[in-house]
């Protein structure tokens, strides 16, 4: 799966009208991240967290970066999963 990912600060949340915290574009999905709407769901709270509690998500930092990276993609997945997607490792064709 190709996925592309916008940072915005201005587009409304589909569900709650606030300005979401990230977009994700995957196989013609679109992904929202709200901190209101999202709050509970494990994935994106981490997501959250790493955005907004830590204040890691602009200080550059490679550690900080990677694990952003890596937040985002678990995130990505979880809310890929419930539309019914799930990512392949395009060399195995095995589930990641
Ligand atoms: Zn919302």
């Amino acid at each position: 799966m190709r996925a592309k990912v916008a940072v915005r600060q201005t587009s409304p949340c589909t569900r709650c009208g606030a300005p979401v915290m990230m977009n994700a574009f995957a196989n013609g999905e679109v992904l929202e991240l709200c901190a209101a709407c999202d709050r509970d769901d494990p994935a994106a709270a981490q997501m959250i967290a790493w955005v907004l509690v830590d204040g890691r998500g602009s200080g550059g930092d490679r550690a900080a970066t990677e694990e952003g990276a890596r937040l985002m993609t678990a995130w990505m997945k979880s809310e890929m999963a419930k539309r019914g997607w799930e990512w392949v490792d395009t060399e195995t064709g095995r589930a990641t």
